[in-house]
């Protein structure tokens, strides 16, 4: 079986193998960090965690660089908006995209830059391209030329002469670009309203880099000059990753990036969840709403990453009663006497396991279809939940090769390991707190305080604790608060 991917470039799923033999070096579009990201923005983090745990899974050293966006229009805005620094703005949000990141229990990359932090090298490759005569200059802002690079715009698969402005684009049309299709590399002065928030000396005068510029400076700094595999969320591909191209291409005459991949959007509401529309939520939300990160990176995970997928709060409780099902499943194994000699009629559980990571590895190798992973997964489980239902003991060999593959299964999709944490956490902390609070109903109600009695059961529940008076007391159960 190979590896394979959905190349954006040729348009064609492709056998993947990096440049350096077991060596994936990996770039990936970050986050820009001038508000809260939403699970729209976690759904193309969770999806690149997965490409990169199963690159690990099938033998392949990755390395991966994730800039962070600390410096462009939104970010500049903010900061003008708030009467604040530009790093008051984004020093936070890194802070709470970093929490989120491991609330949903994606693995640390190798490399996280900052824009600010790489000014220097993006100054180097604006030089580059000027040099290449790339560029042209107005007013203390350097532009590229599009029409100096054949090619442009292969990626998205556009015409230049018949290019429409769309996707994201940064407010370049106050720029007075030769070609309107032409982007600003570098963008002159400390200009208007935007004050000194954001400049830098360069060559051109002072002024700032240009959001494109930014990714390829860091993704050359930490990667080289050509690398494996680039993604981000479709919204990227034009004109954002069009342009990384270009700039990058035209300065080393070498091809930036080998594969191209591009995850489709979460939707909310059947539009594209965003913060301009509105319809978004924050990983934070839906945990103080009570919903486990176990279930909400199992469903970001659960669609295959190039098929949009709906956001509902339904379709997350679905996600949390899978995750339970599998969690369940384990805890039986576990649970479930095991014998060294089984005997004729034992059940094979091995070949189930052997089979389930013949199902997985096909299904992962095919451009990472991430929904018939799960679905041979839910296969095993049921066979496996069938065939211990009918026998009185298991052999040992057997319960370990199918814990063994759960241990796999969970090495790609991290929602198991998510689940025990989400088990034990805070649990003595919880419990004492539960202890008192029912001390404290039981006096409210020896007293006929019947209305603060009640508040406090609801009190309870909004922690996900549920409580049953019988004739021995009140016993507690934990419920999800999402029920
Ligand atoms: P930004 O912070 O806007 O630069 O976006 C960070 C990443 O989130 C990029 O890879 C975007 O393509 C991705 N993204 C933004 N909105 C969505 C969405 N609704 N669904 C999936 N990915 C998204
Ligand atoms: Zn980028």
């Amino acid at each position: 079986m190979t590896l394979r991917f959905h190349n954006t470039l040729t348009r064609t799923v492709q056998d993947f193998e990096p440049a350096e033999e077991g060596h994936v070096r990996m770039y990936t579009c970050g986050p820009t960090v001038y508000e809260r990201a939403h699970i729209g923005n976690f759904r193309a983090f969770a999806w690149e965690d997965l490409l990169r745990r199963y690159l690990k899974w099938r033998g392949y050293r990755v390395t991966q660089v994730m800039n962070l966006t600390d410096v462009d229009d939104r970010t500049i805005q903010a900061a003008i908006d708030r009467g604040v620094s530009l790093e008051q703005v984004t020093a936070p949000v890194t802070e709470t995209f970093f929490e989120d990141w491991e609330t949903l229990g994606l693995e640390p990359v190798e490399h996280n830059p900052r824009a600010t932090g790489h000014v220097p090298q993006m100054i180097d490759l604006v030089r580059r391209l000027e040099e290449g005569g790339f560029t042209y200059e107005k007013d203390g802002s350097v532009y590229f030329a599009i029409d100096r690079f054949p090619g442009y715009g292969r990626l998205a698969n556009i015409d230049p002469e018949a290019l429409r402005v769309g996707g994201r684009v940064e407010g370049d049309e106050n720029y007075p670009k030769e070609n309107p299709r032409d982007f600003v590399l570098w963008k002159g002065g400390a200009r208007g309203d935007e004050g000194d928030v954001a400049v830098w000396g360069s060559p051109w005068g002072p002024g700032r880099p240009g959001w494109h510029l930014e990714c390829s400076a860091m993704a050359m700094e930490y990667l080289g000059e050509t690398l494996d595999i680039h993604t981000g969320g479709v919204d990227n591909i034009f004109p954002h990753h069009v342009n990384e191209i270009a700039q990058s291409e035209a300065a080393t005459g070498k091809p930036f990036s080998r594969w191209w991949l591009h995850a489709e959007h979460l939707l909310s509401e059947g539009e594209k969840m965003s913060k301009s529309v509105g319809n978004f939520y924050t990983i934070e939300s839906l945990v103080d709403r009570g919903h486990r990160p176990s279930a909400i990176r199992y469903l970001l995970l659960s669609a295959h990453y190039r098929t949009q997928l709906n956001f509902t709060l339904e379709g997350l409780k679905d996600a949390d009663r899978a995750v339970g099902r599998l969690f369940e499943f384990r805890r039986r194994l576990a649970e479930t006497p095991s014998t060294d000699d089984p005997g004729v009629d034992a059940p094979d559980l091995e070949g189930l396991a052997n089979s389930w990571r013949e199902s997985f590895t096909e299904a992962l190798d095919d451009d990472l279809n991430a929904s018939d992973g799960l679905g041979a997964t839910f296969t095993m489980v049921r066979e496996a939940n069938l065939a211990l239902d009918s026998a009185a003991t298991a052999s040992t060999a057997g319960l370990e090769a199918l814990e063994a593959a759960l241990g796999d299964f969970d090495a790609v999709f991290g929602v198991l390991s998510l689940r025990d944490g989400e088990e034990t956490s805070g649990s003595a902390e919880l419990e004492e707190w539960v202890v008192q609070r029912i001390a404290a109903r039981a006096a409210a109600r020896a007293g006929r305080d019947f209305g603060r009695a009640d508040a406090i059961r609801d009190e309870l529940l909004d922690r996900g604790v549920a409580l049953e008076d019988g004739p021995s007391g009140t016993r507690w159960k934990l419920v999800s608060k999402a029920d």
